[in-house]
Protein backbone atom coordinates (compact mmCIF):
# COMPACT_ATOMS: atom_id res chain seq x y z
CA UNK A 1 0.00 0.00 0.00
CA UNK A 2 0.97 3.56 -0.47
CA UNK A 3 3.50 4.62 2.59
CA UNK A 4 2.50 8.36 1.95
CA UNK A 5 -0.93 7.64 3.25
CA UNK A 6 -0.46 5.45 5.88
CA UNK A 7 -0.67 6.38 9.87
CA UNK A 8 1.95 5.25 11.96
CA UNK A 9 0.18 2.63 13.28
CA UNK A 10 -0.80 1.49 9.91
CA UNK A 11 2.72 1.69 8.73
CA UNK A 12 3.90 -0.30 12.04
CA UNK A 13 1.67 -2.79 10.67
CA UNK A 14 2.75 -3.46 7.70
CA UNK A 15 6.39 -3.96 9.05
CA UNK A 16 5.02 -6.58 11.16
CA UNK A 17 4.04 -8.10 8.11
CA UNK A 18 7.15 -7.27 6.16
CA UNK A 19 9.23 -9.07 9.06
CA UNK A 20 6.90 -12.30 8.66
CA UNK A 21 7.60 -12.79 5.19
CA UNK A 22 11.19 -11.88 5.63
CA UNK A 23 11.17 -14.68 8.01
CA UNK A 24 9.67 -17.08 5.60
CA UNK A 25 12.52 -19.21 5.05
CA UNK A 26 13.49 -19.31 1.63
CA UNK A 27 13.73 -23.73 1.62
CA UNK A 28 10.33 -23.66 2.35
CA UNK A 29 9.45 -22.09 -0.37
CA UNK A 30 11.33 -23.53 -2.89
CA UNK A 31 10.38 -27.28 -1.27
CA UNK A 32 7.20 -26.29 -1.46
CA UNK A 33 7.29 -24.85 -4.95
CA UNK A 34 9.29 -28.88 -5.82
CA UNK A 35 5.89 -30.42 -4.05
CA UNK A 36 8.30 -31.54 -1.48
CA UNK A 37 6.27 -29.84 1.21
CA UNK A 38 2.60 -30.37 0.40
CA UNK A 39 0.95 -28.34 3.04
CA UNK A 40 3.28 -25.63 5.42
CA UNK A 41 2.00 -26.45 9.25
CA UNK A 42 4.77 -24.11 10.13
CA UNK A 43 4.14 -21.32 8.22
CA UNK A 44 -0.11 -21.24 9.52
CA UNK A 45 1.47 -21.48 13.10
CA UNK A 46 4.24 -18.81 12.94
CA UNK A 47 1.58 -16.61 10.89
CA UNK A 48 -0.43 -17.19 14.16
CA UNK A 49 2.36 -16.92 16.83
CA UNK A 50 2.65 -13.69 15.10
CA UNK A 51 -1.11 -12.76 15.64
CA UNK A 52 -1.35 -11.79 12.01
CA UNK A 53 -4.40 -14.56 10.97
CA UNK A 54 -7.66 -12.53 10.87
CA UNK A 55 -6.63 -9.05 10.32
CA UNK A 56 -10.33 -8.12 10.04
CA UNK A 57 -11.80 -10.73 12.31
CA UNK A 58 -12.96 -9.35 16.08
CA UNK A 59 -10.22 -9.57 18.78
CA UNK A 60 -12.27 -11.52 21.14
CA UNK A 61 -11.70 -13.94 18.42
CA UNK A 62 -7.91 -13.66 18.19
CA UNK A 63 -8.03 -11.24 15.06
CA UNK A 64 -6.54 -7.69 14.88
CA UNK A 65 -10.28 -6.11 14.51
CA UNK A 66 -9.25 -4.22 12.10
CA UNK A 67 -10.56 -3.12 8.41
CA UNK A 68 -9.78 -3.92 4.86
CA UNK A 69 -6.87 -1.21 4.53
CA UNK A 70 -5.24 -2.69 7.43
CA UNK A 71 -6.12 -6.30 6.10
CA UNK A 72 -5.08 -5.01 2.04
CA UNK A 73 -1.52 -3.81 3.93
CA UNK A 74 -0.99 -6.82 5.66
CA UNK A 75 -2.36 -9.01 2.55
CA UNK A 76 0.06 -6.80 0.01
CA UNK A 77 3.35 -7.82 2.25
CA UNK A 78 2.07 -11.41 2.51
CA UNK A 79 2.57 -11.95 -0.92
CA UNK A 80 6.15 -11.07 -1.14
CA UNK A 81 7.61 -14.72 -0.38
CA UNK A 82 5.21 -16.61 -1.81
CA UNK A 83 1.45 -16.74 -3.77
CA UNK A 84 1.13 -20.45 -2.32
CA UNK A 85 1.79 -19.00 1.45
CA UNK A 86 -0.37 -16.12 0.26
CA UNK A 87 -3.60 -18.12 -0.73
CA UNK A 88 -3.22 -20.08 2.20
CA UNK A 89 -3.29 -17.17 4.54
CA UNK A 90 -6.09 -15.73 2.87
CA UNK A 91 -8.48 -18.30 2.51
CA UNK A 92 -8.57 -19.95 6.04
CA UNK A 93 -8.40 -16.82 8.14
CA UNK A 94 -9.53 -14.46 5.65
CA UNK A 95 -12.16 -15.49 4.34
CA UNK A 96 -13.79 -18.79 6.14
CA UNK A 97 -12.94 -17.17 9.64
CA UNK A 98 -15.26 -14.13 8.08
CA UNK A 99 -17.73 -16.71 7.22
CA UNK A 100 -17.87 -18.18 10.55
CA UNK A 101 -17.85 -14.75 12.45
CA UNK A 102 -20.53 -13.57 10.51
CA UNK A 103 -22.81 -16.39 10.02
CA UNK A 104 -22.47 -19.01 12.80
CA UNK A 105 -23.31 -19.67 16.24
CA UNK A 106 -20.70 -18.26 19.17
CA UNK A 107 -19.66 -22.21 19.78
CA UNK A 108 -18.47 -22.45 16.18
CA UNK A 109 -16.97 -18.86 16.45
CA UNK A 110 -14.79 -20.46 19.73
CA UNK A 111 -14.46 -24.20 17.98
CA UNK A 112 -12.89 -22.94 14.97
CA UNK A 113 -12.17 -19.32 14.38
CA UNK A 114 -9.67 -19.06 17.63
CA UNK A 115 -7.73 -22.01 17.10
CA UNK A 116 -7.58 -21.29 13.32
CA UNK A 117 -5.91 -17.66 14.26
CA UNK A 118 -3.54 -19.33 16.80
CA UNK A 119 -2.99 -21.36 13.79
CA UNK A 120 -3.47 -24.70 15.25
CA UNK A 121 -6.13 -25.60 12.89
CA UNK A 122 -6.61 -25.34 8.73
CA UNK A 123 -9.60 -24.43 7.41
CA UNK A 124 -10.39 -24.71 3.44
CA UNK A 125 -12.99 -23.39 1.18
CA UNK A 126 -14.43 -25.57 -1.61
CA UNK A 127 -16.94 -24.49 -4.09
CA UNK A 128 -15.56 -25.60 -7.20
CA UNK A 129 -16.58 -29.36 -8.19
CA UNK A 130 -15.12 -31.16 -10.99
CA UNK A 131 -18.29 -30.51 -12.93
CA UNK A 132 -17.81 -26.93 -12.71
CA UNK A 133 -16.57 -23.85 -11.09
CA UNK A 134 -18.53 -21.06 -12.48
CA UNK A 135 -21.66 -22.49 -12.60
CA UNK A 136 -21.88 -22.13 -8.96
CA UNK A 137 -25.67 -23.17 -8.43
CA UNK A 138 -25.67 -26.22 -10.58
CA UNK A 139 -23.56 -27.95 -7.49
CA UNK A 140 -23.72 -31.63 -7.65
CA UNK A 141 -22.96 -31.50 -3.88
CA UNK A 142 -26.12 -32.87 -1.68
CA UNK A 143 -26.86 -32.87 1.80
CA UNK A 144 -30.19 -34.62 3.22
CA UNK A 145 -31.97 -34.80 6.78
CA UNK A 146 -31.45 -38.00 8.77
CA UNK A 147 -33.08 -37.48 12.06
CA UNK A 148 -31.29 -34.47 13.30
CA UNK A 149 -28.36 -34.26 11.18
CA UNK A 150 -27.29 -34.02 7.37
CA UNK A 151 -25.52 -36.43 5.58
CA UNK A 152 -22.95 -34.99 2.81
CA UNK A 153 -22.24 -36.38 -0.67
CA UNK A 154 -20.48 -35.28 -3.21
CA UNK A 155 -16.67 -33.94 -4.45
CA UNK A 156 -14.91 -30.71 -4.29
CA UNK A 157 -11.76 -29.87 -6.57
CA UNK A 158 -8.91 -27.40 -6.89
CA UNK A 159 -9.34 -26.86 -2.95
CA UNK A 160 -6.28 -24.83 -1.62
CA UNK A 161 -5.34 -26.36 1.77
CA UNK A 162 -7.24 -29.85 1.09
CA UNK A 163 -4.15 -31.82 2.36
CA UNK A 164 -3.63 -29.59 5.71
CA UNK A 165 -7.74 -28.85 6.84
CA UNK A 166 -9.23 -29.64 9.73
CA UNK A 167 -12.32 -27.62 8.59
CA UNK A 168 -13.70 -27.28 5.30
CA UNK A 169 -16.42 -24.65 4.35
CA UNK A 170 -18.58 -26.51 1.63
CA UNK A 171 -21.78 -25.73 -0.50
CA UNK A 172 -24.33 -28.29 -0.63
CA UNK A 173 -27.64 -28.36 -1.95
CA UNK A 174 -30.13 -29.32 0.51
CA UNK A 175 -33.39 -28.51 -1.52
CA UNK A 176 -33.07 -28.84 -5.21
CA UNK A 177 -36.44 -28.16 -5.84
CA UNK A 178 -35.90 -24.46 -4.44
CA UNK A 179 -34.59 -21.72 -6.94
CA UNK A 180 -30.93 -21.55 -7.14
CA UNK A 181 -30.50 -18.81 -4.21
CA UNK A 182 -32.71 -20.49 -2.41
CA UNK A 183 -31.68 -24.62 -2.72
CA UNK A 184 -27.81 -24.52 -1.41
CA UNK A 185 -26.24 -24.90 2.45
CA UNK A 186 -22.81 -23.78 3.70
CA UNK A 187 -21.57 -26.13 5.53
CA UNK A 188 -18.70 -26.30 7.95
CA UNK A 189 -17.48 -30.07 8.35
CA UNK A 190 -14.45 -31.17 9.73
CA UNK A 191 -11.99 -33.72 8.77
CA UNK A 192 -13.64 -36.71 10.09
CA UNK A 193 -15.46 -40.13 9.01
CA UNK A 194 -16.06 -40.25 5.08
CA UNK A 195 -13.93 -37.07 4.43
CA UNK A 196 -11.22 -37.82 2.16
CA UNK A 197 -8.36 -35.38 0.45
CA UNK A 198 -6.10 -36.05 -2.16
CA UNK A 199 -3.31 -34.12 -3.72
CA UNK A 200 -3.29 -35.04 -7.06
CA UNK A 201 -2.31 -32.23 -9.48
CA UNK A 202 0.42 -31.20 -11.38
CA UNK A 203 0.10 -27.20 -10.96
CA UNK A 204 1.72 -24.77 -13.19
CA UNK A 205 2.34 -22.79 -10.10
CA UNK A 206 0.72 -22.40 -6.25
CA UNK A 207 2.53 -25.42 -5.48
CA UNK A 208 2.90 -27.36 -1.71
CA UNK A 209 -0.23 -25.45 -0.33
CA UNK A 210 -2.34 -28.83 -0.46
CA UNK A 211 -4.70 -27.94 -3.64
CA UNK A 212 -6.74 -31.19 -4.09
CA UNK A 213 -9.80 -33.16 -4.50
CA UNK A 214 -12.23 -33.25 -1.49
CA UNK A 215 -14.57 -36.13 -1.22
CA UNK A 216 -17.54 -36.36 0.65
CA UNK A 217 -18.94 -40.16 1.08
CA UNK A 218 -22.18 -39.58 3.13
CA UNK A 219 -20.17 -37.36 6.02
CA UNK A 220 -23.07 -36.92 8.83
CA UNK A 221 -22.30 -33.26 10.29
CA UNK A 222 -25.05 -32.05 12.91
CA UNK A 223 -27.26 -28.73 11.76
CA UNK A 224 -25.50 -26.22 13.88
CA UNK A 225 -22.76 -26.58 11.40
CA UNK A 226 -24.69 -24.63 8.71
CA UNK A 227 -23.64 -21.11 8.69
CA UNK A 228 -26.59 -18.98 8.05
CA UNK A 229 -28.79 -21.67 8.50
CA UNK A 230 -30.47 -24.57 5.82
CA UNK A 231 -30.63 -22.71 2.59
CA UNK A 232 -28.88 -19.95 3.59
CA UNK A 233 -25.84 -20.48 1.80
CA UNK A 234 -26.26 -17.70 -1.22
CA UNK A 235 -25.95 -15.02 1.75
CA UNK A 236 -23.30 -16.65 2.63
CA UNK A 237 -21.28 -17.08 -0.70
CA UNK A 238 -22.39 -13.42 -1.84
CA UNK A 239 -20.60 -12.29 1.26
CA UNK A 240 -17.32 -14.32 0.74
CA UNK A 241 -17.11 -12.72 -2.72
CA UNK A 242 -15.44 -9.78 -1.27
CA UNK A 243 -12.88 -11.42 1.03
CA UNK A 244 -11.91 -13.91 -1.89
CA UNK A 245 -11.29 -11.22 -4.26
CA UNK A 246 -10.15 -8.33 -2.74
CA UNK A 247 -8.16 -10.54 -0.92
CA UNK A 248 -6.73 -11.57 -4.36
CA UNK A 249 -6.27 -8.20 -5.95
CA UNK A 250 -4.34 -7.10 -2.38
CA UNK A 251 -1.87 -10.08 -2.17
CA UNK A 252 -1.54 -10.48 -5.96
CA UNK A 253 0.10 -6.79 -5.71
CA UNK A 254 2.50 -8.12 -2.99
CA UNK A 255 3.67 -11.22 -5.09
CA UNK A 256 4.24 -9.40 -8.59
CA UNK A 257 6.43 -6.58 -6.68
CA UNK A 258 9.63 -8.70 -6.45
CA UNK A 259 9.43 -8.97 -9.81
CA UNK A 260 9.41 -5.31 -11.14
CA UNK A 261 12.38 -5.11 -7.99
CA UNK A 262 14.17 -8.21 -9.41
CA UNK A 263 13.71 -6.21 -13.03
CA UNK A 264 14.46 -2.80 -11.79
CA UNK A 265 18.11 -4.06 -10.28
CA UNK A 266 18.54 -6.13 -13.18
CA UNK A 267 18.57 -3.57 -16.38
CA UNK A 268 20.40 -1.18 -13.86
CA UNK A 269 23.53 -3.32 -13.70
CA UNK A 270 23.31 -5.06 -16.80
CA UNK A 271 24.80 -4.03 -20.22
CA UNK A 272 24.46 -4.87 -23.84
CA UNK A 273 26.26 -2.74 -26.29
CA UNK A 274 28.57 -0.81 -24.02
CA UNK A 275 25.88 0.71 -21.68
CA UNK A 276 23.52 -0.32 -18.85
CA UNK A 277 20.24 -1.56 -20.88
CA UNK A 278 17.95 0.69 -18.52
CA UNK A 279 18.89 3.09 -21.45
CA UNK A 280 17.16 1.59 -23.71
CA UNK A 281 14.11 2.85 -24.13
CA UNK A 282 12.54 -0.66 -25.02
CA UNK A 283 13.98 -1.54 -22.14
CA UNK A 284 13.54 1.46 -19.74
CA UNK A 285 10.18 2.16 -20.62
CA UNK A 286 8.72 -1.63 -20.07
CA UNK A 287 9.83 -0.71 -16.47
CA UNK A 288 8.34 2.63 -16.04
CA UNK A 289 5.70 0.99 -17.20
CA UNK A 290 5.43 -1.85 -15.08
CA UNK A 291 5.75 0.95 -12.00
CA UNK A 292 2.97 2.68 -13.37
CA UNK A 293 0.94 -0.23 -13.44
CA UNK A 294 1.69 -1.28 -10.18
CA UNK A 295 0.51 2.14 -8.57
CA UNK A 296 -2.88 2.01 -10.60
CA UNK A 297 -3.65 -1.86 -9.60
CA UNK A 298 -2.62 -0.60 -5.98
CA UNK A 299 -4.78 2.62 -6.55
CA UNK A 300 -7.70 0.15 -7.31
CA UNK A 301 -7.00 -2.17 -4.13
CA UNK A 302 -6.56 0.59 -1.67
CA UNK A 303 -10.04 2.58 -3.06
CA UNK A 304 -12.36 -0.77 -3.01
CA UNK A 305 -10.87 -1.37 0.71
CA UNK A 306 -11.72 2.45 1.24
CA UNK A 307 -15.17 1.32 0.11
CA UNK A 308 -15.89 -1.35 1.91
CA UNK A 309 -14.12 0.05 4.85
CA UNK A 310 -16.89 2.89 4.82
CA UNK A 311 -20.19 0.94 5.23
CA UNK A 312 -22.03 3.81 3.09
CA UNK A 313 -21.81 1.93 -0.09
CA UNK A 314 -24.44 -0.33 -1.32
CA UNK A 315 -24.08 -4.21 -1.93
CA UNK A 316 -24.15 -3.96 -5.42
CA UNK A 317 -21.63 -1.51 -6.04
CA UNK A 318 -19.07 -3.00 -3.73
CA UNK A 319 -19.28 -6.30 -5.40
CA UNK A 320 -18.90 -3.96 -8.96
CA UNK A 321 -15.83 -2.46 -7.36
CA UNK A 322 -14.44 -5.37 -5.83
CA UNK A 323 -14.70 -7.85 -9.24
CA UNK A 324 -13.55 -4.69 -11.26
CA UNK A 325 -10.69 -4.62 -9.14
CA UNK A 326 -9.99 -8.53 -8.65
CA UNK A 327 -9.75 -8.81 -12.90
CA UNK A 328 -7.71 -5.06 -13.34
CA UNK A 329 -5.33 -6.15 -10.69
CA UNK A 330 -4.60 -9.65 -11.46
CA UNK A 331 -4.88 -9.11 -15.49
CA UNK A 332 -2.37 -5.88 -14.81
CA UNK A 333 -0.16 -7.97 -12.61
CA UNK A 334 0.11 -10.75 -15.54
CA UNK A 335 1.49 -7.66 -17.28
CA UNK A 336 3.86 -6.89 -15.08
CA UNK A 337 5.47 -10.43 -14.21
CA UNK A 338 5.63 -11.03 -17.99
CA UNK A 339 7.45 -7.91 -19.03
CA UNK A 340 9.97 -7.68 -15.73
CA UNK A 341 10.33 -11.60 -17.82
CA UNK A 342 11.27 -10.02 -20.84
CA UNK A 343 13.75 -7.60 -19.84
CA UNK A 344 15.47 -9.82 -17.97
CA UNK A 345 16.28 -12.04 -21.06
CA UNK A 346 17.47 -15.26 -21.07
CA UNK A 347 18.45 -15.57 -17.41
CA UNK A 348 14.75 -14.38 -16.43
CA UNK A 349 13.39 -17.99 -17.98
CA UNK A 350 15.72 -19.73 -15.29
CA UNK A 351 15.26 -20.72 -11.95
CA UNK A 352 18.62 -18.43 -11.43
CA UNK A 353 15.63 -15.51 -10.43
CA UNK A 354 12.25 -16.16 -9.01
CA UNK A 355 10.65 -14.50 -11.97
CA UNK A 356 9.56 -17.84 -13.25
CA UNK A 357 8.33 -19.11 -10.31
CA UNK A 358 6.10 -15.35 -10.12
CA UNK A 359 4.71 -15.85 -13.75
CA UNK A 360 3.54 -19.47 -13.15
CA UNK A 361 2.26 -18.75 -9.73
CA UNK A 362 0.27 -15.61 -9.98
CA UNK A 363 -1.32 -16.71 -13.21
CA UNK A 364 -3.51 -18.54 -11.41
CA UNK A 365 -4.97 -15.26 -10.33
CA UNK A 366 -6.77 -14.27 -13.41
CA UNK A 367 -8.80 -18.24 -13.24
CA UNK A 368 -9.56 -18.68 -9.01
CA UNK A 369 -12.30 -17.16 -6.98
CA UNK A 370 -14.14 -16.66 -9.88
CA UNK A 371 -12.62 -16.69 -13.18
CA UNK A 372 -12.30 -12.94 -14.58
CA UNK A 373 -14.59 -13.61 -17.19
CA UNK A 374 -17.34 -13.62 -14.31
CA UNK A 375 -15.32 -10.78 -13.41
CA UNK A 376 -17.00 -9.01 -16.27
CA UNK A 377 -20.52 -10.69 -15.90
CA UNK A 378 -20.64 -9.11 -12.47
CA UNK A 379 -19.13 -5.94 -13.51
CA UNK A 380 -21.77 -5.79 -16.39
CA UNK A 381 -24.54 -6.63 -14.44
CA UNK A 382 -24.18 -4.48 -11.49
CA UNK A 383 -23.13 -1.40 -13.77
CA UNK A 384 -26.37 -1.43 -15.67
CA UNK A 385 -27.95 -1.72 -12.48
CA UNK A 386 -26.21 1.19 -10.51
CA UNK A 387 -27.09 2.97 -13.97
CA UNK A 388 -30.67 2.42 -14.26
CA UNK A 389 -31.12 4.65 -11.14
CA UNK A 390 -28.76 6.99 -12.51
CA UNK A 391 -31.15 7.30 -16.18
CA UNK A 392 -34.07 7.70 -13.97
CA UNK A 393 -32.97 10.99 -12.36
CA UNK A 394 -32.16 14.05 -14.41
CA UNK A 395 -28.77 14.65 -15.25
CA UNK A 396 -26.95 17.42 -13.35
CA UNK A 397 -26.19 18.49 -16.76
CA UNK A 398 -27.49 17.47 -20.15
CA UNK A 399 -23.93 16.17 -21.38
CA UNK A 400 -25.94 14.14 -24.41
CA UNK A 401 -26.97 18.32 -25.85
CA UNK A 402 -23.21 19.06 -26.12
CA UNK A 403 -23.22 18.14 -29.43
CA UNK A 404 -23.64 20.05 -32.67
CA UNK A 405 -26.87 18.13 -34.04
CA UNK A 406 -27.77 17.46 -30.79
CA UNK A 407 -31.63 18.02 -31.35
CA UNK A 408 -32.18 16.25 -34.11
CA UNK A 409 -34.31 13.94 -32.97
CA UNK A 410 -35.67 11.56 -35.60
CA UNK A 411 -31.64 10.94 -36.00
CA UNK A 412 -31.51 9.17 -32.43
CA UNK A 413 -33.03 5.98 -33.13
CA UNK A 414 -33.29 2.98 -30.60
CA UNK A 415 -35.42 0.45 -31.78
C1 LIG B 1 -4.62 -23.88 -8.03
C2 LIG B 1 -6.08 -23.68 -7.88
C3 LIG B 1 -6.58 -23.39 -6.64
C4 LIG B 1 -7.96 -23.24 -6.45
N1 LIG B 1 -8.47 -23.07 -5.20
C5 LIG B 1 -9.81 -23.15 -5.01
C6 LIG B 1 -10.35 -23.21 -3.69
O1 LIG B 1 -9.63 -23.13 -2.70
N2 LIG B 1 -11.70 -23.36 -3.56
C7 LIG B 1 -12.53 -23.45 -4.64
O2 LIG B 1 -13.72 -23.61 -4.44
N3 LIG B 1 -12.04 -23.40 -5.89
C8 LIG B 1 -10.70 -23.26 -6.09
N4 LIG B 1 -10.20 -23.24 -7.37
C9 LIG B 1 -11.10 -23.39 -8.49
C10 LIG B 1 -11.31 -22.13 -9.31
O3 LIG B 1 -11.97 -21.15 -8.56
C11 LIG B 1 -12.07 -22.56 -10.57
O4 LIG B 1 -11.16 -23.30 -11.36
C12 LIG B 1 -12.67 -21.41 -11.33
O5 LIG B 1 -13.70 -20.80 -10.60
C13 LIG B 1 -13.22 -21.84 -12.69
O6 LIG B 1 -13.98 -22.99 -12.61
P1 LIG B 1 -13.68 -24.21 -13.60
O7 LIG B 1 -12.24 -24.52 -13.50
O8 LIG B 1 -14.62 -25.29 -13.30
O9 LIG B 1 -13.93 -23.63 -15.03
P2 LIG B 1 -15.38 -23.45 -15.82
O10 LIG B 1 -16.34 -22.97 -14.82
O11 LIG B 1 -15.62 -24.75 -16.45
O12 LIG B 1 -14.98 -22.38 -16.84
C14 LIG B 1 -14.18 -22.65 -17.99
C15 LIG B 1 -14.07 -21.36 -18.80
O13 LIG B 1 -15.37 -20.92 -19.20
C16 LIG B 1 -15.58 -19.59 -18.78
N5 LIG B 1 -17.00 -19.41 -18.41
C17 LIG B 1 -17.77 -20.24 -17.68
N6 LIG B 1 -18.99 -19.73 -17.56
C18 LIG B 1 -18.99 -18.53 -18.17
C19 LIG B 1 -19.96 -17.51 -18.38
N7 LIG B 1 -21.18 -17.60 -17.87
N8 LIG B 1 -19.59 -16.42 -19.08
C20 LIG B 1 -18.33 -16.30 -19.58
N9 LIG B 1 -17.38 -17.23 -19.43
C21 LIG B 1 -17.70 -18.32 -18.73
C22 LIG B 1 -14.67 -19.41 -17.59
O14 LIG B 1 -14.37 -18.04 -17.37
C23 LIG B 1 -13.45 -20.20 -18.01
O15 LIG B 1 -12.64 -19.43 -18.84
C24 LIG B 1 -8.82 -23.32 -7.58
C25 LIG B 1 -8.28 -23.55 -8.85
C26 LIG B 1 -6.94 -23.76 -9.01
C27 LIG B 1 -6.40 -24.05 -10.37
Amino acid sequence: MFDYIMSEKQKKLRDEARDFSAWVPKEMVLAMDAEKIQFPHEYLREAGRRNLLGIRIPAEYGGRGLGWVEDGIVAEEIGVASYSLACLWGVGADIVCEAVTKFGSEELKREIVVPLLKGEVYAAEGLTEPRGGSDFFGAATVARKEGKDWVIKGQKRFIVGAEGADWFLIYAVTDPDAPPHKRMTAFMVPRTAGVESRYIYGLMGVRGGGAGRVLFNDVRVPERFALNGINGGFTVFTKMMIPERLGTAAMTIGSVRPALEIATRYTARRKAFGQEIRNFQAVGFKVADCSMLLDAARSMVYASCLAADSGTVGDGRIRRMVSGTKKFVTETSWEIANNCMQVVGGIGYTSVFPLERIVRDIRLSMIWVGTNEIMQLIIQNEWYKEFEEVLSKEPVRDVEGDAAAADEPDEKIYE
